[in-house]
Formats: structure tokens, C-alpha cells, sequence
């Protein structure tokens, strides 16, 4: 059957794909999908696909023709939420493994002093060093630090398996830039959350925030590719038990806060109309900046 590139029908008008019968990736034959390209109708994931004009197009349909479609500014391949398409499509998911193992490996050979003193606490501590001041006194950098150390071996590896399980994913279909700031944001909201809501002298510290903002993107991505939602709000659900589990002691305000932060910054990713694509996306990344900026600045004045 031939598909004209410039005919109406695109993913958005492909019902429920029966979950059963999901056909995979020709590129990547274990990974189901229920798109197609719009040119050869060929399965592709979400790594694989190209934002077209109409739909998405898989990288070897971009690559032989680009110049027969009626867009002349399609020339560079995009991501399907407008990123551009690159030769490594999980290198800022294995940098941030890296970064959260070096600060781990230099949290176990400082010791607690280093971590007393880039954790999230609100307000000044005593501990076994002496005095240590919080985000109040105006160490502001502990809500971005404190995502990036680690209690123990359990949390760090249970952290760094989901990161790349779901992260890397979600960053081949972003694309970089706005993957990162999806990360970045979505770690900052969990640190603004639990600055503004837990006990100020209660520590907390890990990526868990950030992660399960990428939780809360994938479930937006997932609904609008049309795939079966089941394994991602299952996983989401042994996360959330995990968290209000009060043999845990796991800050969940950080995970809700992250969660809410990936779901809207997601959806603005994921959702934004074509045209002032880029604009909408990064604009919602600033408004729930904004939101954490002004969480944290009431938080302040409730404790000074
Ligand atoms: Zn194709
Ligand atoms: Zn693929």
C-alpha cells in the first residue's frame, strides 16, 4: 500500500492498538510499538522516530527523500518532541549515571561531612561536625546538590537502574536538551517540595525526585504513543507503596514533587503543537522553575 507523505493519517488518528498483537521495531526488534512510519508504514519506536510533517517518519525514509515532501524546512531530522536526532541517543543518561556514581564514591571516601554539607536540610543542624546551616540560612544550592548523592548501596543502585531503564528511552525520544532540563527541573520540584513541606531539620538526599519526574513524562508518552500503559503504572505503583511505606523512611514529598514537576513538563514536551514547539516546551520548563523559586522563597520566610 502507498502512503502519500502529505496524507491525513498520522498516529493521532490511530485508535488503541490491541496489546496483544503489537507489532515491533523493525530496527529494534524487541521493543513493541503501535506507530508506523508514515512513508513505508514500517513499525518504529520512539527512538526511531523522525518528526515528519504529518506524523513520524523512520530514519531510513528521512534519510532517502526528504526532498520530495512539500516541506522545505523538514531538512533536519527531529526527535518527535523536536530535538535533534543524535549518534548516541543515551549519552546524557550514562553521563548522569556517572556523575551520581563519582559524587557516591566521593560521599564513601569523605564520608559524612561531605554529605552533611550538600544534602537537602531547610534549616541550620547540629550534627556530629558541628553547626551546619540549611537552604534558609541561604545555601540554596543544597536543592540542586542533594539530587545528585545517596544514602546507601540499595538506594544508589535502585536509583541508577531506573535512571537508564526509563531514562534512556525518554531521552532518545526527547531528544538531549530537553531531556536534561526535564531532569534537571523535575529534581529541583522534589527538593523544592521537600524543603517546603518536611521538617526542616529532616535530611534528604537522591535522584529519586528527578527520576520520577521521568517517571511522570513516560506515562505521558506512553498514552500518547497509544501503548499499553500496564507495565509503566504498575512500576509507578511498587514506586509509590515503596515511598508512603513508613519502614522506609523515604522522603516522598521529593517523589510527588518530581512526579507532578515530569507529568506537566511532559506533557508540554510531548503535547506542543508544532509550530512554537520549542517555545511552549522549554516555557512550561520555566513556569514550574518559577513554581519551585517561589516555593522555596516562602518556605524561607516561614522559617526566618
Ligand atoms: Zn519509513
Ligand atoms: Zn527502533
Amino acid at each position: 500500500m502507498d502512503q502519500a507523505p502529505g496524507s491525513p493519517q498520522g498516529p493521532r488518528d490511530q485508535g488503541p492498538q490491541d496489546a496483544q498483537s503489537l507489532p515491533t521495531c523493525y530496527r529494534h526488534p524487541d521493543r513493541e510499538t503501535g506507530i508506523r512510519c508514515t512513508r513505508c508504514e514500517r513499525p518504529i519506536c520512539p527512538e526511531c522516530m523522525v518528526s515528519a510533517s504529518v506524523g513520524f517518519q523512520c530514519p531510513e525514509c528521512v534519510r532517502n527523500g526528504s526532498g520530495t515532501g512539500h516541506s522545505p524546512t523538514a531538512s533536519q531530522p527531529r526527535t518527535l518532541a523536536g530535538g535533534t536526532i543524535t549518534a548516541d541517543p543515551r549519552l546524557v543518561t550514562k553521563v548522569l549515571i556517572g556523575i551520581n556514581l563519582a559524587f557516591f564514591l566521593v560521599q564513601l571516601s569523605v564520608g559524612d561531612r561531605f554529605t552533611d554539607r550538600f544534602e537537602l536540610i531547610g534549616q541550620a543542624a547540629f550534627s556530629a561536625y558541628g553547626p551546619i546551616e540549611g537552604v534558609a540560612e541561604g545555601q540554596w544550592y543544597r536543592l540542586l546538590t542533594a539530587m545528585f548523592l545517596h544514602g546507601s548501596y540499595i538506594h544508589i543502585m535502585f536509583n541508577m537502574l531506573s535512571l537508564w531503564w526509563i531514562g534512556g528511552p525518554l531521552e532518545a525520544a526527547l531528544g538531549r536538551a530537553r531531556y536534561i532540563a526535564l531532569y534537571v527541573v523535575s529534581g529541583l520540584a522534589g527538593s523544592a517540595l521537600s524543603y517546603l513541606l518536611a521538617a526542616p531539620n529532616q535530611p534528604s538526599l537522591g535522584a529519586s525526585g528527578a527520576i520520577f519526574g521521568l517517571f511522570g513524562a513516560t506515562a505521558v508518552l506512553m498514552r500518547r504513543l497509544n501503548y499499553d500503559m500496564r507495565p509503566v503504572i504498575a512500576l509507578l505503583a511498587i514506586n509509590l507503596v515503596f515511598t508512603f511505606s513508613p519502614g522506609f523512611n523515604i522522603a516522598w514529598q521529593a517523589h510527588i514533587g518530581g512526579l507532578v514537576g515530569g507529568v506537566v513538563m511532559g506533557y508540554a514536551m510531548v503535547h506542543a503543537p508544532r509550530e512554537r514547539r520549542a517555545l511552549i516546551q522549554y516555557g512550561v520548563c520555566a513556569l514550574v522553575l518559577a513554581a519551585v523559586v517561589i516555593a522555596t522563597l516562602v518556605r524561607t520566610v516561614q522559617l526566618t
